[in-house]
C-alpha cells in the first residue's frame, strides 16, 4: 500500500513533501492501493531511552524535594502515597519478579504510556527478566541489555556488580546505569568511581547525568558513551538538569528519557516540554535526533528503526498536522491526533478508519473513543485499567491513559 503524507520527516535533518511512501502492513483484498494524507505528517516511532515500566503509577512521589540525591528518594518513596497504593494490587517482595501477572499487568500500562505519546520503542530500566517478559508488551521493549541501579546503590533491585555486568556485554550491548542523579559530593563522585572500574566504554549509557562537569562530558564524547536526559524527573527531584548545552557542543550522544511517572512527567512529550523549558534554544529537531537516530546509537538497536524508509516502511508514526513546523509539531501529539503507529511491519496504534484496510486478527486489538476519534490499539488497556479498578475497589486514573 502506498501513502502519501503531506510532509514526511525522513531523518533529523530531512524533510520532505510530498514523498509516497511503501506502506509494508498485511492488506485486506480490496484495500486501496494508494491514499494521500494531507492533513497528517510522518515519522518514524520515538524511542523512550529510559522508563521504569512498573514505576508508572501516580501521583508523583517526593515530599521532601529538592533531594540533594536520589538515592535519599529512593527510600523516601517507599512512603509516598503512589508507592503505598500501588502495594495495593503488587507488592514488591524485593525479587524485582516482573513476570508475576500483577506486576506485568502495571508494566504494560507502562508501555501504553509509551505508546499513546508515540513511542514505538522503550528501554525498561529493572534487573534482567524472563524472556517471556519482554514478549508481552504492544510495543518493542528490547531484552538486549545488561545494568545496574546505580554506582552508590550498586544492583540493590537484582543482578550482578557492575563490572561483572558490563563483562557480560562483551561490548556488544548496552550497559546502563544511573549515574550523577543530584547535586551533592556522593553523585558527584560517581563518575570517577565509573572510569576507575572500567565501566565507561562506546556501549555505556549513563542516566540523567546531572552531577556532570565539563571535563566529565569531555570523556564520554571521547569514549563515545551515551548520556540519557530526563529533564522532567531531573528537575521534579533535584531541581537541576544534565548539561545539555556542553554535552552536546562536545559531541556527546544524547538521548532522551521519561523515567516512570513516579518522579517523571506524564510520556515523552512532557520531556519535550521540559526540555524547551531548561534549555530554550535548543531546536526541537535535537530532541527528534535523540529519541530517533542517538537513542538507536545508544540502546544498540537495528539502525532502521532510526529512520523513515519510503521505499520499505515497515516502522511509521503518522501525526495531524497543527503546527507548520514538522518538529514543532511533535510538541502537540497526544493520543487522539496519533493518527496510525506501526512498528515491524505491525499496526499497534491508530484511527479505526485504517481497519478498511489492514489486515488484522481483531482478537487481538481494541478499539475506544478519545475526543471525536475511534481508535484501535494492540492488546485491552481499558481491561488492564479494569482490573487494577476492582482490585483498589474505586477507579484509578493515569493520566497517560487516553480514555
Ligand atoms: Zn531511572
Amino acid at each position: 500500500m502506498i501513502i502519501k503524507p503531506s510532509v514526511s520527516v525522513l531523518s533529523s535533518d530531512r524533510i520532505e513533501q510530498g514523498v509516497e511512501l511503501d506502506l509494508k502492513v498485511k492488506t485486506l483484498a480490496g484495500a486501496a492501493a494508494f491514499i494521500s494524507l494531507p492533513a497528517v505528517y510522518a515519522y518514524t516511532p520515538l524511542i523512550n531511552s529510559h522508563d521504569h515500566l512498573i514505576g508508572n503509577w501516580v501521583p508523583r512521589a517526593g515530599d521532601k524535594r529538592p533531594y540533594p540525591n536520589s538515592h535519599i528518594w529512593v527510600e523516601d518513596m517507599k512512603n509516598s502515597f503512589a508507592f503505598l497504593e500501588r502495594n495495593m494490587f503488587w507488592v514488591n517482595d524485593g525479587s524485582f519478579e516482573l513476570t508475576d501477572p500483577s506486576a506485568s499487568l502495571i508494566a504494560k500500562l507502562g508501555a501504553y504510556k509509551n505508546l499513546f505519546s508515540g513511542c514505538g520503542i522503550v528501554q525498561d530500566h529493572a534487573p534482567l527478566q524472563k524472556a517471556e517478559y519482554y514478549q508481552q508488551f504492544p510495543i518493542f521493549v528490547p531484552s538486549s541489555f545488561r545494568q545496574c541501579h546505580s554506582i552508590t546503590l550498586k544492583n540493590w533491585w537484582g543482578g550482578a556488580s557492575p563490572e561483572e555486568e558490563m563483562k557480560i556485554t562483551k561490548g556488544k550491548i548496552p550497559f546502563i546505569i544511573h549515574l550523577g542523579e543530584g547535586t551533592d559530593e556522593l553523585t558527584k563522585g560517581e563518575f570517577a568511581a565509573l572510569k576507575k572500574s572500567s565501566l565507561l566504554a562506546d556501549n555505556t549509557m549513563l542516566i540523567h547525568g546531572i552531577a556532570l562537569e565539563e571535563e566529565d562530558l569531555i570523556a564520554i564524547a571521547q569514549a563515545k558513551a551515551s548520556v540519557c536526559w530526563c529533564p522532567s524527573s531531573n528537575v521534579f527531584l533535584i531541581g537541576k538538569t544534565l548539561k545539555t548545552d556542553l554535552a552536546l557542543a562536545h559531541g556527546v550522544n544524547v538521548v532522551l528519557g521519561t523515567d516512570s511517572t513516579m518522579s517523571g512527567g506524564i510520556n515523552l512529550i512532557d520531556e519535550f516540554l521540559a526540555a524547551k523549558k531548561a534549555f530554550p534554544t535548543l531546536e526541537t529537531k535535537s530532541l527528534y535526533k535523540m529519541v530517533t537516530e542517538n537513542a538507536t546509537k545508544a540502546l544498540m538497536l537495528d539502525p532502521d528503526y532510526a529512520f523513515l524508509n519510503p521505499e520499505n516502511t515497515k516502522n511509521l508514526l503518522l501525526i495531524d498536522k497543527i503546527d507548520p513546523d514538522p518538529f514543532e509539531n511533535l510538541l502537540q501529539i497526544e493520543a487522539e491526533n496519533i493518527n496510525l503507529l506501526v512498528l515491524d511491519g505491525i499496526p499497534r496504534f491508530g484511527d479505526t478508519q485504517w481497519l478498511e484496510h489492514f489486515d488484522l486478527d481483531m482478537d487481538d486489538y481494541t478499539e475506544f473513543r478519545t475526543g471525536k476519534r475511534e481508535k484501535f490499539v494492540l492488546g485491552d488497556p481499558q481491561e488492564l485499567n479494569d482490573q487494577i479498578d476492582a482490585k483498589l475497589g474505586y477507579h484509578k486514573d493515569f493520566p497517560y491513559l487516553p480514555f
